[in-house]
């Protein structure tokens, strides 16, 4: 045990070390992957004792760690990790709970069963709604749409899980033109092909006309129609209360990827924006994204439990089975960290007004950046900022890229490069519980000095 407290001990001085770091530090990285592979060395001949592991582990990584936890990590969609969240998390780690069966690890199912009723309940969705804990959006979104590609199919007479895909009638998929690319990834583990683009409009919404249209321009083959809460450059929301019915109406099921738009659902002030999303057939979203905890943490729900149930669930006759259905039977992995163990903790902290109160802070902090980038001379803000996106030009494409090269070497903030509707862009994405006004403030002022 003197070896086990060792290495505990150095890990929470290390990881504190760090967390304390961030308010000052530089966010990007200092050395390269190839510094650090160098740095951390070859596989030794000998066991070492693990504390010395843990140091040689963090005084060689540490060069290369990106302060994404601090406020001022701005680039992709990544959110922070709330206290309670990483200390559970810990716990997490140390009771190594293989979190699949009831009756093996009730602690850590019983969170998991409270968190999937807490996060309908927050979301405003039917409480009988089937909910899987996986490892992210892309695993969610991969959940929901094998259940639906599934679902469609035995409507149509077709047995997918006897008869595999090889001569069903196939599937039609109709997403918006502005889908996230994790999309199309999954539709191609699936063996569902590529989707049909229906066009957006300048926010990147599905146009309910244009969709309204290619369903009707069916070929009778069984239809999955894929919205969107949350488009990654401008936040925008699909019409869902124009959408869904016209989907429904054409038989098709309805999926919402909600990585990390789905949780506007949770603000009194910012429902409106998923208006119409509780009549779909499945959501999927990222705990590790706007409810910050560590990752990786995805949640997928689906409105028909047996549906889900039936398309990821398994029997093996070692394992002991509870009549009320098992956490594995709802997601495709089987061995299972006890990742919702950790959501338990973040909600139990935050509260129902603590949930609401963080998206809003990250749309407050989103529209302080819009209006501090609009006095920018030269700088453009693109996208109506309605949630925690924004999207900015600052003149060429050649000067905006420059912004974003010039950002990097200043250091304060991460803010990414990337291109939308032809042009190249600079985007701040709000997701870190830690983000204060300051942070804002001083990231506003490295942007006047780069664009300068
Ligand atoms: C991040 C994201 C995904 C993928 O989520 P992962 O957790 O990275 O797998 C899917 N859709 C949208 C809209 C996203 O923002």
């Amino acid at each position: 045990m003197g070896e086990l407290h060792e290495a505990l001990d150095a890990a929470h001085r290390l990881a504190v070390g760090w967390l304390d770091s961030l308010p000052e530090r530089k966010v990007p990285p200092r050395a390269t992957t190839d510094e650090v592979i160098a740095a951390l060395g070859d596989l030794p001949d000998q066991p070492r004792p693990a504390k010395d592991v843990i140091e040689h582990l963090a005084a060689a990584a540490e060069p290369g760690l990106t302060a994404i936890p601090s406020g001022r990590w701005y680039g992709m969609v990544m959110g922070g990790t709330l206290p309670a969240a990483l200390a559970a998390d810990w716990l997490v780690s140390s009771w190594d709970q293989n979190s699949a069966l009831r009756a093996v690890t009730p602690a850590t199912v019983a969170a998991e069963e409270l968190v999937d009723r807490w996060l309908l309940d927050l979301l405003g969705l039917p409480l009988g709604c089937g909910v899987g804990m996986a490892t992210g959006a892309t695993m969610s979104n991969f959940t929901c749409l094998a259940t639906a590609r599934d679902t469609v199919l035995r409507r149509a007479g077709w047995d997918v899980k006897a008869r595999g895909l090889v001569g069903s009638p196939g599937v039609r998929v109709l997403v918006g033109a502005e889908r996230h690319d994790s999309i199309d990834k999954v539709l191609r583990f699936l063996g569902l092909g590529e989707p049909e683009p229906v066009a957006a409009d300048a926010q990147g919404r599905i146009q309910p006309a244009a969709l309204t249209g290619a369903l009707a321009a069916g070929d009778g083959r069984p239809t999955i129609v894929v919205l969107q809460a949350g488009n990654v450059h401008s936040g925008a929301f699909d019409d869902f209360a124009a959408a869904v019915p016209v989907a429904h109406d054409a038989g098709a099921w309805v999926h919402v990827d909600g990585a990390f738009g789905l949780f506007a659902a949770a603000s009194p002030k910012l429902r409106h924006l998923t208006t119409g999303f509780e009549a779909a057939d499945s959501w999927a979203t990222d705990a590790h994204k706007t409810l910050n905890v560590p990752y990786d943490c995805g949640i997928a729900i689906v409105a028909d439990d047996a549906a889900m149930r039936s398309s990821m669930g398994m029997h093996g006759d070692y394992l002991i089975q509870d009549d009320a259905g098992e956490p594995f039977d709802r997601v495709p992995e089987m061995s299972r960290r006890a990742r919702a163990t950790t959501v338990w903790a973040a909600l139990a902290s935050l509260g129902r007004s603590g949930v609401a109160e963080l998206v809003e802070r990250f749309c407050h902090h989103a529209t302080m950046f819009a209006d501090g980038i609009a006095q920018i001379p030269g700088a453009e803000v693109l996208n109506d900022v309605v949630f925690t996106q924004v999207c900015a030009s600052f003149g060429s494409d050649e000067h905006t890229q420059e912004v974003v090269r010039r950002m990097l070497v200043d250091g304060t903030a991460w803010t990414s490069g990337s291109r939308w509707h032809d042009r190249a862009v600079l985007r701040v994405a709000l997701c870190n519980w830690s983000t204060t006004d300051a942070d804002v403030e001083a990231t506003l002022a490295a942007l006047r000095r780069s664009a300068a």
